[in-house]
């Protein structure tokens, strides 16, 4: 305003994560006057503590919120720990949200996922079925607790009158992932296997046949999506934020672009004796096409390419 006070503070809960790292790079070129961006990690407080989150909320004194906090993890990481995957994400969640509603914060704007859709249903799937099934077994701790974010996003505006809402990004990819092998997300997960293939002369193994499809979203695309619904998208109703169903790949696909973005020139074998998750969950971008039809979303070659350059370039320092 004229006094030099901020118009908005945007608080990005997870700001040091994928997502928040992305957004941060959005915001550092994009920002508008007037508006202050805080990028909180867990050195921060512990968002699963409502005292750490009250202590944040008194001292940042956020106008907006984009929550992004999460304990993530792949496939087997969320075969394994369905307990903590349900319990830490409703702890942080409820800690935002009540801290949203205390603190009279205009707009909140949470993360949901494609993969706490139903299990048993018709494809494409849009944000209307998000509660129409059981989602898949394999991350239903996870599944529940994202959930549950949709549920209290209406009921905190039918009862407080909040302007609170959601998103569904599908898979997500991009600098500064988990590149971890046995606990990230599948192309992380690859790029760090073919780096390490290539580093020992072994063949580039691939868990799974292969076959399942999968709709990948670039980490910075996301990231002006993302800020385009905090400041445009005001309903509680969830936004699937996702490429075309055009642009579905195969995880075979993606294997084989890895490895050309890491000039890997070595075997690659896919282990079918491990799972393969779901086979497909392609979901409908027809909403957000509504508002964007004419976003260009960027290629999966051109994603993975840079993505593979971030990981080369900062191996020592990437969580892995
Ligand atoms: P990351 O794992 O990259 O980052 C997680 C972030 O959450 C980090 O900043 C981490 O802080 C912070 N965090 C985790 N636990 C706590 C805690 N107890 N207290 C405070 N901060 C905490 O996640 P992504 O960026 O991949 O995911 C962001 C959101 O997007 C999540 O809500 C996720 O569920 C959702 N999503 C992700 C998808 C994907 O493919 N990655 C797909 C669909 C949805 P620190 O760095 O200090 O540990």
């Amino acid at each position: 305003d004229a006094e030099g006070n901020p118009i908005s503070t945007i608080l990005i809960t997870g700001g040091s994560g994928l997502v928040g790292q992305a957004i941060k790079s959005y915001t550092d070129a994009n920002a508008r006057p007037g508006e202050t961006w805080i990028f909180l990690s867990s050195k921060d407080g512990d968002l699963r503590v409502r005292e750490d989150t009250d202590k944040i909320f008194e001292k940042c004194k956020p106008t907006h919120v984009i929550h992004l906090a999460a304990k993530v993890g792949g496939l087997f990481a969320n075969m394994k720990q369905k307990v903590e995957f349900y319990r830490e994400n409703t702890l942080i969640n409820d800690n935002i949200m009540e801290n949203c509603r205390i603190h009279k914060v205009t707009k909140l704007v949470s993360m949901l996922s494609t993969c706490i859709f139903p299990d048993k249903t018709t494809y494409p799937i849009d944000e209307t079925m998000l509660h129409n099934g059981p989602p898949h077994p394999s991350n239903e701790g996870y599944a529940y607790a994202k959930r549950l974010i949709d549920t209290m996003n209406r009921a905190y505006a039918e009862e407080y009158g909040c302007n609170f809402t959601s998103i569904i990004p599908t898979n997500i990819y991009g600098p500064h992932d988990n590149f971890s092998i046995e606990n990230g997300h599948v192309i992380p997960g690859l790029i760090h296997k073919c780096y390490k293939a290539k580093k020992d002369g072994t063949p580039f193994t691939i868990w799974g046949s292969g076959t399942p499809l999968r709709q990948f979203i670039y980490s910075l695309d996301l990231a002006e999506l993302t800020v385009w619904v905090m400041r445009e998208y005001h309903s509680p109703d969830p936004i699937t934020l996702s490429v075309d169903e055009s642009a579905e790949v195969s995880i075979k696909d993606v294997a084989l672009a890895v490895a050309k973005a890491m000039k890997f020139e070595g075997e690659v074998i896919f282990d079918t004796e491990k799972a393969d998750g779901q086979f497909k969950k392609t979901a409908c971008n027809k909403k957000l096409r509504s508002y964007r039809p004419d976003y260009k979303f960027t290629s999966m070659e051109d994603g993975i390419q840079k993505s593979v350059d971030w990981f080369v370039e900062n191996y020592e320092t990437a969580r892995k």
